[in-house]
């Protein structure tokens, strides 16, 4: 079988969000190498920080790129706006060849000619006014100081067909199709053009994108042919949308990667996540890069839209960190989390996180509850526990001073002296020694808090009481 080569071709225009990390992933995962390419043709909205981000939040989540930019330094073979010449050549080519011809239609004259057309029912496309310019026509605009933009000539009365991997057979006609802009009147090379110049020019085998891109397919393949370059295999993914149904916005849930990674995801729970946008695994597990691609199929790749819901993440993220091993998770901590446990106790709170929290806050409350003084939160839980009475903390204070280590012999202290069982054992000592209803077993806390503070917090409810 020969090698698959695909890439990642974001412009640095905002930052990395569900929608173009979904399609990161899918080509990090389908091609045998995959390559980064920064397509930053649109100078006003692109950004150096953005393509730091972009870098940053790719190798976060593990996407390797072969080939591509190794910082933001813009560099000619993998920046758009670097490979001007390159694009310069092909343009010159298809010139000389009457494949396209410049324009001088204006915008406002464009924005007319799409109206009128819209008010008649057509479907807006070039009118090809400038088509048939004569060379004395093209020379005296450009002596009036006119810039034009260069449109590619599309063949009349020709189909482009072209089986997509995941919409299956398409067919487009290009008499639907008008002269489109190959190069914009300030001379920057149109996405259309340099998109589909640079996946042949690097070898690229498969383009994996967003539905949104499908009609633009046609084009670019047209563009392919005349330059007599290869065309590589697309593979359009559904576009994905909130659990609301609605585009992706803040609203529903979701977030730019930086963010996610800020929040305290781990890139496993997102990977997971993602990877099961439109595309389907026979397992339900946690699964690590390498397993994704080994599963990874083009052909289980759906058609309708796939739906993003912010509860899947979390539920990954939950067996993310069930699954990290201590040094992950003691990284994965907040500086100040890590600052208030005891050395000697982390292995034993680092097991109290993987079974309790899902998020850094989350494990900052527990080190906070379990090695400070703070006040413990202002839940019902302290109110509860004083509902047990002053002689049940007596005699809790009783059994752990017989105790010492051993939380059995303290539950069985305790059991014989008071002849508490069950919740009204347990709730009444969750709630006296962590302020809350719900935490780790009552075993581990016992363990875990500091023999001094433990006695403490038992006491506070032997004076109060009725
Ligand atoms: N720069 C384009 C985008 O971000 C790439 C589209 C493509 O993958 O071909 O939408």
């Amino acid at each position: 079988m020969t090698s698959t080569k695909t890439r990642f071709a974001p412009s640095p225009t905002g930052l990395m969000h569900i929608g173009n990390a979904c399609t990161a992933l899918f080509s990090a995962l389908y091609g045998d190498s995959f390559l980064l390419r920064i397509e930053d043709t649109d100078t006003e909205r692109s950004r150096r920080e953005f393509v730091e981000e972009l870098l940053e939040d790719l190798r976060w989540l593990g996407l390797h790129w072969k080939e591509g930019p190794e910082d933001g330094e813009p560099v000619e073979a993998w920046f758009q706006s670097r490979r001007g010449a390159i694009y310069q050549r092909y343009y010159q080519e298809l010139e000389e060849r009457g494949l396209a011809y410049p324009c001088f239609c204006s915008p406002r004259e464009l924005e007319i000619s799409r109206k009128i057309q819209l008010g008649s029912g057509q479907p807006p496309r070039y009118s090809g006014k400038c088509a048939h310019l004569s060379a004395e026509e093209v020379s005296r605009k450009r002596r009036e100081g006119l810039a034009p933009t260069l449109r590619f000539r599309v063949p009349k009365g020709e189909i482009v067909e072209f089986e997509d991997l995941v919409r299956g057979p398409q067919k487009f006609e290009s008499d639907d199709i008008g002269d489109f802009i190959i190069r914009r009147a300030d001379g920057g090379a149109a996405f259309f053009f340099c998109n589909a110049i640079d996946d042949a020019l690097m070898g690229v085998t498969h383009v994996i994108r967003g539905e949104d891109h499908l009609a633009n397919t046609p084009r670019q393949m047209l563009v392919l042919r005349a330059l007599k370059l290869p065309l590589p295999r697309y593979a359009h993914c559904a576009l994905i949308l909130g659990d609301d149904g609605a585009p992706l916005s803040k609203r529903n849930g979701s977030r730019s990667i930086k963010q996610l990674r800020e929040e305290g995801y781990f890139p496993i729970a997102l990977l997971n996540m993602l990877a099961r946008l439109g595309h389907t695994y026979e397992s339900d597990a946690l699964m690590d890069f390498a397993a994704l691609k080994a599963a990874f199929d083009l052909s289980r790749l759906g058609k309708s839209p796939a739906r993003f819901d912010p509860a899947h993440l979390d539920h990954w993220q939950h067996l993310a960190v069930r699954a990290a091993d201590n040094e992950t998770l003691r990284h994965w901590l907040r500086a100040e989390t890590r600052a208030i446990v005891p050395e000697e106790k982390l292995a034993g709170f680092l097991d109290i996180v993987r079974s309790n929290c899902v998020f850094p806050e989350q494990a900052d409350q527990w080190a906070r509850i379990l090695f400070t003084d703070e006040p413990r939160a202002g839940s019902g839980a302290l109110e509860a526990a004083r509902q047990a009475g002053e002689p049940f903390f007596l005699a809790a204070l009783d059994a752990a001073n017989a105790a010492g280590e051993s939380f059995d012999l303290f539950m069985t202290e305790l059991k014989s002296k008071t002849g508490a069982k069950g919740k009204g054992l347990f709730m009444p000592l969750r709630a006296a020694l962590t302020g809350r209803h719900d935490g780790p077993e009552l075993g581990t806390l016992y363990r875990i808090l500091d023999k001094h503070r433990l006695h403490r917090r038992l006491a506070e409810f032997t004076y109060e009481s009725e």
